[in-house]
């Protein structure tokens, strides 16, 4: 039984949440309604599924969403260099969807692994808005200022809208309701509708001293797609995750948790992830990148988990801390990479395709 009664219903953009988007975007677009009745075809149909993308960038982040609509959000953009092997790997994932452009690219933070491989990427295919929460703080971290100048060098080129995300924001994405929960080190002030419940994991739970990083500071969003809630908070570090979580339970039961900080020690504390009870996990780690056992067997032990996913078998976890190869994208081994797919319903339906076994497991409604 889910202890979590009621799913949250998402007010629209209000109207201080325009003003951020407003004030965020160095040109003006056209405002969500007037564009639907533009194009009718951005209408939702029910019927019409969710698709996310887990793309391999070896222990970064790069995951795409399209939803009914055909609108694109790809949550980070992997590693700069290496010939442009991530931008090129998230360009399959878009011909292989039949997109030609993204509409949104959320960046969670300006670390090398996330935000790296953005000017790869827009020089192969169209972007529209970058999304991102405001400005790297990290200024000591030398291939941190690197990618950060890249990506400020993108955005003065004046080809893209930028919105800047503040917690409690609805981003004007068609087909999926996205609200942001953190960004630049704030947080969502009250617990979302239908949530702030206790939360038992807190218990004697452990305190974790704030993280000078950019971690900290990720831009995390929960995608409400009919009755799922799926979570993806970057590599928010576990001192952001106990104020999310205790005493009270801000978040409420997730259906679909992307896995934080590619399941490395740092995040995925046992108060936040026993609080956000996942139905299904989906760890975006690389061979020799996240996994770390001790995140791992947190996550497995999670109350109501069903299955973890793996990108990458974890070198780290080893024969005892990796889940059955059927559940792994990219066994060890020569890398292929493979990615995961995920098909979801409004009914909270959805099922994952592993793409080097071509096989998928399908969840029905809770
Ligand atoms: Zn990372």
């Amino acid at each position: 039984m889910s202890p979590f009664p009621s799913r949250p219903r998402f007010r629209r953009l209000s109207h201080r949440s325009f003003a951020y988007v407003l004030l965020g975007c160095t040109c003006f677009g056209t405002w969500k309604n007037a564009e639907t009745k533009a194009h009718p075809s951005l209408a939702v149909d029910p019927k019409k599924p969710l698709q996310i993308y887990f793309i391999d960038v070896e222990g970064g982040q790069a995951t795409l969403f399209i939803t009914p609509s055909r609108e694109s959000l790809l949550i980070d953009t992997g590693w700069p260099g290496n010939n442009g092997r991530d931008a090129d790997r998230i360009g399959a994932a878009t011909k292989e969807a039949g997109i030609t452009k993204i509409d949104f690219v959320l960046i969670t933070h300006f670390h090398n692994d996330h935000v790296g491989g953005a000017p790869q990427l827009a020089a192969r295919i169209p972007v529209r808005t970058f999304i991102d929460h405001g400005d790297n703080r990290e200024s000591t971290d030398a291939p941190t200022v690197g990618v950060w100048h890249a990506y400020q060098d993108l955005l003065k080129s004046g080809k893209y809208k930028r919105i800047v995300a503040k917690p409690g924001m609805d981003l004007p994405i068609h087909g999926i309701h996205a609200t942001v929960i953190s960004s630049d080190g704030d947080l969502i002030s009250s617990a979302l509708p239908g949530a702030g419940q206790d939360n038992p994991s807190c218990q004697n739970a452990e305190q974790y001293p704030t993280d000078q990083t950019e971690n900290f500071r990720s831009l995390g969003t929960l995608i409400t797609f009919g009755k799922l809630r799926i979570l993806d908070l970057g590599d928010l570090t576990q001192d952001q995750e106990m104020k999310l979580m205790c005493p009270k339970n801000k978040l409420g039961n997730i259906d679909i948790y992307i896995v934080s900080h590619h399941g490395w020690y740092q995040s995925g504390s046992p108060a936040f992830v026993n609080g956000i009870a996942p139905r299904v996990a989906i760890m975006d780690n690389g061979a020799k990148k996240g996994g770390t056992p001790s995140a791992w067997d947190v996550l497995v032990k999670a109350p109501g988990l069903e299955n973890l996913w793996q990108l990458h078998y974890s070198e780290e976890g080893g024969p005892k801390h990796n889940v059955a190869e059927e559940f792994i994208a990219n066994p060890d081994g020569p890398d292929a990479a493979n990615y995961l797919k995920l098909t979801a319903w409004e009914d909270g339906s959805f099922e994952v395709l592993n793409s080097r076994t071509h096989k998928s497991k399908k969840y029905p409604p809770r």
